[in-house]
């Protein structure tokens, strides 16, 4: 049988390779993003309530109104924007799922998706599965600085949707609010949306606040933003995240959102609906952070690996080119297998492969375990 492949350049992605691998070999995995350490255990008895009482069937397709409900209120005290639960705000089954829907809802074949690069690796697929045609916009190291008149020439009359990502994955940068405003200047009088993936909100460090798409009432209104649940509560497993979108926006994503999961897991919802009503869980996030990233650049002073600018996210990226000048995935595999400790190639978040000879380390990692890569590391 003859297959022709929707997506002939796709492999299996590099979380799922570096963190098989880092099993394989027993090696410390500092490449996957996800912390080691467990949720919270109200939050993990919540879920186990909530199965008790009976929400195991299907939730509404939308997710719980409750859950709804208390994500408004948040998005209302941070960004400052009232939103209505019935019509702006989507329960998903976590952000990459989320991204899939916005991209196949709005994008029609032969349209263009501007993506900044370096970029989070389903962004690319999604836009080609559905027809879509990739545009990208590529970063220079060490700063990833944005310039976006530059970008602007970019556009063309195919021009269908603008990815952001805000703090970044992989790079750890910010988009400010000159940012959002030269965005929102860029697009004004076109039919452009904007893909705002917002996942690592709460994980923003230095005193900076969140330049959220909700903040801007004109960018808003062309804008589909991505939340997720597993970046804020510890438990990225559980695959949950929501869609926040302007009415007409979030009627088109539901309709695909209803046939590609349906609807998301119910007790985990029941469960975030109850627990979202700390605010101190999530506002004790970015003190929470900053220390690991702080004792993890600790932990890595003594190594040849330089460190770059990390604002947000927790991911943290090094400079081995004064190390080797091996291209950075067999870089990366020979530190897992010769050294212990694996990471992520940034050449993987870039179409043209692109390599810096930079490398990604996830530090939601107890101080424990990010000791102990420093250590297996100024071996390097
Ligand atoms: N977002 C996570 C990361 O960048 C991984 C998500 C995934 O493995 N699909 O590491």
């Amino acid at each position: 049988m003859q297959i022709e492949s929707k997506l002939p350049h796709v492999g299996t992605t590099i979380f799922t390779v570096m963190s098989g691998l880092a099993q394989q070999t027993g090696a410390i995995n500092l490449s996957q993003g996800f912390p080691n350490y467990n949720p919270d255990e109200r939050l993990q008895r919540l879920v186990f309530d909530h199965m008790q009482r009976g929400d195991n069937q299907y939730a509404p397709m939308q997710g719980l109104l409750s859950l709804r409900e208390r994500i408004a209120e948040k998005m209302e005290m941070l960004y400052g924007r009232s939103l209505n639960p019935e019509t702006e705000i989507t329960v998903t089954a976590g952000g990459t799922q989320a991204i899939f829907c916005v991209i196949a809802a709005f994008v029609h074949p032969g349209d263009e998706v501007i993506l900044i690069e370096p970029c989070y690796d389903s962004y690319r697929p999604s836009v080609e599965t559905v027809g879509g045609k990739v545009v990208t916009y590529a970063l220079q190291a060490p700063d990833y600085r944005i310039d976006w008149q530059e970008m602007g020439r970019l556009i063309t009359p195919r021009t269908r949707m603008v990815c952001i990502n805000t703090p970044n994955n992989p790079t750890g940068t910010l988009l400010r609010e000159s940012d959002m405003l030269a965005l929102e200047a860029l697009l004004r009088n076109t039919n452009i949306l904007v893909m705002s993936d917002e996942v690592y909100e709460h994980l923003i460090y230095d005193g900076e606040q969140h330049a959220s798409a909700l903040r801007y009432p004109e960018l808003y209104a062309r804008s589909l933003c991505i939340y997720s649940f597993g970046k804020t509560y510890h438990n990225t497993g559980w695959k949950t995240g929501y869609c926040i979108a302007p009415p007409e926006l979030t009627k088109e994503f539901r309709k695909v959102h209803q046939f590609n999961v349906f609807s998301s897991v119910h007790p985990l919802q029941a469960a975030f609906a109850d627990f979202m009503a700390d605010e101190s869980q999530y506002l004790g996030l970015p003190a929470f952070y900053q220390q690991k990233r702080d004792f993890f650049q600790q932990a890595m002073a003594a190594t040849r690996f330089r460190p770059l600018f990390c604002g947000g996210t927790y991911f943290q990226l090094y400079d081995y080119s004064g190390i080797s000048d091996e291209p950075d995935l067999a870089f990366c595999k020979r530190l897992t297998t010769e050294y212990g400790v694996a990471a992520i190639p940034v050449s993987s978040f870039f179409s043209d492969g692109r390599d810096d000879k930079v490398i990604r380390f996830c530090f939601a990692k107890t101080e424990d375990l990010l000791a102990q890569a420093g250590e297996k590391l100024s071996a390097v």
